[in-house]
């Protein structure tokens, strides 16, 4: 009886996971689709703790440990989520991934040492396809654990870029023995008399975190986010694999759901960014060496001053604001807000152009504005905002430099050649509020900074806003 009302709390959570899922493609919708997909999280976990029953009968114990667990970890995650900044959420994402990847890690090893338990008692035989899963679980959860640490170390410049000649060889080597040793344990399963299943087990698990590290160290920083949602595609197959192995629907349904979903956005950003995911494994792109030997200054560029700016802007009919990474770095959004507001008001047509990669991940510029509160529908994804360009008379670009860099369509050399940008040129005027002429993070130059329609206005997003505004209310 118990263990029905469990599967139907599973089936439950289950359908909350899907719900979330769907809501989460919707700024509006997406902070109330996470809370029931936290909520159905919440209910399998409960259910499972207080209604799981074993064949015999036996319920679960251990609850000082389980509970003592939770504690803690509940805690570090609410300090950590309530104290991490906008522009470093990317590498919270990364932490938390690999802490999945760890715990299917650590079933793996747990169950492990139960089958051994019991071949050590009489008459036993390892079940090959326990065995097969046991495994699986250990390479995918350990890969993801140690890569998402590397991905996690290069985001907050812990770990440098790191690579060696013919180091993709030695990749694939390490990944074919890997394989090559499940296979061999697996196959064993049949004869488990005198078989050194631990060393092989072992061997596997240390291989594939050496695997995990060596797999993510030579990929750029600037791909790091295609990388942790590949991981985090793992971590979601690895924990399917725990949903297999405990027979656990929500489990399963989660781990396939995380899985899916990672797998397609890291397409989606990698189609964004118009390169295939071998080229983001082993392009390298935005190591630091591509950033350090950039930035050769390009001639002469023109500066205008908040004053002026106020004015084109405040007589101009229709205005583009894009918004980059610069803005999350300076928390402008909601000067941003309100200078929008205030050309509205004047009866100017506002409107952002945004680009899918713009920022540092997937969807940060939408979560950025919306957070200022600005309305959905004033945001214009790349392809509508392209077609309006043509007749706009003042783009206002915030802090965004590789989106908009026109080397992306002119220029096959550059690293960035093929990427879709914001063709911000085909404006009649074009506004650049940066702090410096430093590149953005493929550490290119750009061009459209030097262009006779482009005018720079330096200084730190949020302050010069701020400026703008006061100037724009006295005109
Ligand atoms: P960029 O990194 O190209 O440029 C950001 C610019 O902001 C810099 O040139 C910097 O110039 C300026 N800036 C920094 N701080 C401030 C500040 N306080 N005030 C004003 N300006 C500031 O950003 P984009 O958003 O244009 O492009 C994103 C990049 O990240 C692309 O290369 C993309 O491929 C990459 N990427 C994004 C992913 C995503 O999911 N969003 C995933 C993978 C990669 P200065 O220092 O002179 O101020």
């Amino acid at each position: 009886m118990q263990n029905s009302i469990l599967t139907i709390c599973y089936i439950i959570a289950s359908v909350t996971f899907i719900l979330g899922l769907k809501m989460l493609s919707h700024p509006a919708t997406a902070r109330r689709g996470n809370l029931i997909a936290a909520a159905g999280m919440l209910l399998a976990v409960l259910g499972t703790i207080f209604l799981y029953q074993d064949e015999t009968g036996k319920a679960l114990r251990n609850y000082g440990w389980i509970f003592g667990g939770i504690l803690i970890g509940a805690v570090v995650g609410i300090l950590a989520a309530k104290k991490v900044k906008m522009t470093a959420m990317p590498e919270m994402v990364s932490l938390f991934n690999g802490m999945g990847g760890a715990c299917a890690m650590l079933i793996s090893i747990v169950e492990f040492n139960h089958l051994m338990h019991a071949l050590s008692a009489d008459s036993f035989h390892i079940p090959a396809g326990e065995l097969l899963i046991i495994v699986l679980g250990l390479i995918i959860g350990t890969i993801s654990f140690t890569g998402s640490i590397i991905a996690w170390g290069k985001l907050n410049g812990r770990v440098k870029d790191f690579s060696f000649k013919g180091q993709h060889i030695f990749n694939i080597l390490l990944l074919i023995i890997i394989v090559g040793l499940s296979a061999w344990l697996v196959y064993s399963s049949g004869e488990p008399a005198g078989f050194p299943f631990p060393v092989i087990f072992y061997s596997i698990l240390l291989l594939s975190v050496v695997y995990g590290v060596f797999f993510v160290l030579p990929i750029g920083g600037a791909d790091m986010p295609v990388v942790i949602s590949l991981l985090n595609s793992f971590t979601g197959v690895a924990a399917a694999c725990g949903g297999f192995l405990y027979d656990n629907k929500a489990m399963l349904t989660g781990g396939i759901l995380v899985g899916a979903a990672g797998t397609l956005l890291t397409i989606l950003m990698c189609k964004a960014m118009n390169r295939s995911l071998l080229n983001v494994l082993i392009g390298s792109f935005g190591g630091t060496a591509q950033r350090d030997g950039a930035a050769k200054t390009q001639g002469a560029y023109k500066e205008i001053s908040i004053n002026d700016a106020a004015v084109v802007m405040n007589y101009a009919n229709k205005v583009f604001i894009v918004p980059g990474y610069g803005l999350a770095v300076a928390q402008a959004q909601h000067a941003c807000h309100e200078l929008e507001k205030i050309l509205m008001d004047k009866g100017v047509d506002v409107k952002y152009a945004i680009h899918p990669v713009a920022g540092r991940m997937p969807g940060h510029m939408n979560v950025l504005l919306a957070e200022a509160d600005v309305p959905y529908e004033q945001l214009l994804e790349m392809e509508q905002a392209n077609e309006e360009f043509s007749t706009t008379d003042v783009v206002l670009i915030l802090g965004a430099n590789d989106v908009v860099n026109p080397a992306a369509k002119t220029d096959p050399s550059s690293p960035i050649y093929g990427m879709p940008i914001l063709d911000v040129q085909l404006a009649k005027t074009v506004i650049v509020n940066k702090r410096s002429m430093k590149p953005g993070y493929a550490g290119i130059e750009n061009e459209l900074f030097f262009q006779p329609k482009t005018s720079m206005l330096f200084g730190d997003a949020k302050k010069v806003l701020q400026e703008l505004i006061a100037e724009i209310k006295v005109l």
